[in-house]
C-alpha cells in the first residue's frame, strides 16, 4: 500500500505499523481500555469529520469506550451539527482521565490542544496531521504534508485496521476532504483525492445534500454581515513585493449586530482571497478585547506558513493562520512587514 499522497515524503511503513500495533493491542468491549480523540481548538470540517469517523472506525472494531472532544466552548458551527458519531463527542471536561492512548486530528502544534495538552501524557499519542508545520509533539506520527486532509491519513490508518468504509464513516471523511479541498480546488487535489472520494461517494453518501449544508448554507444576517466586512476591505498594491495584499476584519460588535456566531465568519476568507489585485489575503476576527483570530491565504508568490510560524501560528504554505493581537491595523501591519521575506519566487 502507498501513502495517502501515494507520493514519497508521506508516512514510513514503520510508521503505519506502529499505529496499527498500537490500537490491535488495545482490549475492545465495555471493560476494555479507553481511547480518547482529540481534534483541535475551533474545529474545522477536517478536524472534526477526520476525528468522528476515526471514532466510528473504533466503534466498528468493537471499542466501545472511545470519546472524540476539542478544546474550548462546546460549539459547533451549525453545519457540522448533523455530522455522524457526535454521539461519541464530548466536553473537554469529559475526557478520559488517563486513557490507554490518545489520536490526535490536524493538529500542527500543541498551542491548538489548549487546556487538552495534558492528553500528551498518556501511554501512547499517535498523531494524524498534514500540516507541513507539524512540531511533531507526539509518540507515532502520521503526519503527510502532501495529503490534502487529514481525513487521508484517516482513510490509511482505518484500511491498514480493516475497518470497510460504510456511509457514516464515509459522510464524515468526505466533510473533512471537501472541506480542506476548498470543493476539490485546491492544489493539492491529487488523483489520490479523487480516488479517495470516489470510494466514499460509492458508499451511497449524498455529495450535492453535504456540499449544499456546509458551504452554501447560511443564515439571512450572516449574509448581511459578510456584506459590511467585505464592504470594508482595503486593498494594499504594494504589499509582498508588489504582488498586492488585501485585508479586512469583523469585530464582535459586527457579530452581535447581526446575532451571529463566531464560525460564519470563517467561510469570508474565500471572496477576499479572489481579488485579483493581491496575492496575499488577510482576515482579521476579533476573539476577544485585544484578540484576533487571522486567516492568511496566498495564491502562490508567498509561503503564508512562514509568516503565520513568525507570529505564533502555524498552517500550509497557501493557506495559515494565527493569534494576533492589537488593533486589526496593527496586526496587517505585523503580516506586512513579514510578506517581502516570505516571497517563494517560485511563481
Ligand atoms: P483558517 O484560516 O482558520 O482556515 O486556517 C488555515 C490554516 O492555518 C489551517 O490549516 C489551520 O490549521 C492553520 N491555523 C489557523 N490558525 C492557526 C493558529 N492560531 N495556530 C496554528 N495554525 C493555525
Ligand atoms: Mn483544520
Ligand atoms: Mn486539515
Amino acid at each position: 500500500m502507498t501513502t495517502p499522497s501515494g507520493e514519497p515524503g508521506g508516512v514510513t511503513e514503520a510508521e503505519w505499523s506502529a499505529a496499527v500495533e498500537a490500537v490491535r493491542g488495545l482490549a475492545p468491549g465495555p471493560d476494555g481500555d479507553e481511547i480518547q480523540l482529540v481534534c483541535h481548538v475551533n474545529p474545522d470540517g477536517d478536524a472534526l469529520g477526520s476525528m468522528l469517523g476515526f471514532a466510528l472506525g473504533m466503534r466498528r472494531l468493537g471499542f466501545t469506550r472511545v470519546r472524540a472532544t476539542f478544546p474550548g466552548e462546546f460549539e459547533l458551527p451549525v453545519p457540522y451539527q448533523n455530522l455522524p458519531g457526535l454521539d461519541l463527542l464530548v466536553p473537554q471536561d469529559e475526557a478520559y482521565a488517563r486513557p490507554a492512548i490518545v489520536l490526535i486530528f490536524d493538529v500542527a502544534a500543541v498551542s491548538r490542544l489548549g487546556d487538552l495538552r495534558r492528553l500528551l501524557a498518556a501511554p501512547c499519542v499517535i498523531v494524524l496531521d498534514h500540516h507541513a508545520s507539524n512540531t511533531r509533539f507526539g509518540g507515532v506520527h502520521l503526519v503527510d504534508p502532501r495529503a490534502a486532509a487529514t481525513s487521508m491519513m484517516v482513510d490509511g490508518l482505518l484500511g491498514r485496521l480493516g475497518v470497510p468504509l460504510d456511509a457514516q464513516i464515509a459522510e464524515c471523511l468526505y466533510v473533512a476532504l471537501a472541506t480542506d479541498t476548498g470543493s476539490f480546488k485546491f492544489e493539492l487535489t491529487t488523483p489520490a483525492v479523487h480516488e479517495l472520494a470516489a470510494r466514499l461517494v460509492a458508499t451511497g453518501i449524498r455529495p450535492g445534500d453535504i456540499s449544499r449544508r456546509i458551504f452554501d448554507t447560511r443564515p439571512f444576517g450572516a449574509m448581511k454581515l459578510a456584506g459590511e466586512v467585505l464592504g470594508r476591505a482595503c486593498l494594499d498594491p504594494t504589499a509582498a513585493g508588489g504582488r498586492g495584499m488585501v485585508w479586512t476584519y469583523a469585530t464582535l460588535a459586527d457579530l452581535d449586530r447581526f446575532d451571529q456566531r463566531p464560525y460564519v465568519l470563517d467561510a469570508l476568507i474565500d471572496p477576499v482571497r479572489s481579488v485579483a489585485e493581491a496575492d496575499v489575503a488577510v482576515l482579521v476576527k476579533q476573539a476577544a478585547e485585544n484578540e484576533w483570530g487571522v486567516s492568511l491565504r496566498s495564491k502562490g508568490a508567498v509561503d503564508v506558513s512562514k509568516v503565520a510560524v513568525a507570529l505564533g501560528g502555524g498552517g500550509h504554505r497557501l493557506a495559515a493562520g494565527f493569534t494576533g493581537y492589537g488593533t486589526p491595523g496593527e496586526v496587517v501591519a505585523q503580516v506586512r512587514a513579514l510578506l517581502d521575506q516570505s516571497l517563494t519566487f517560485s511563481t
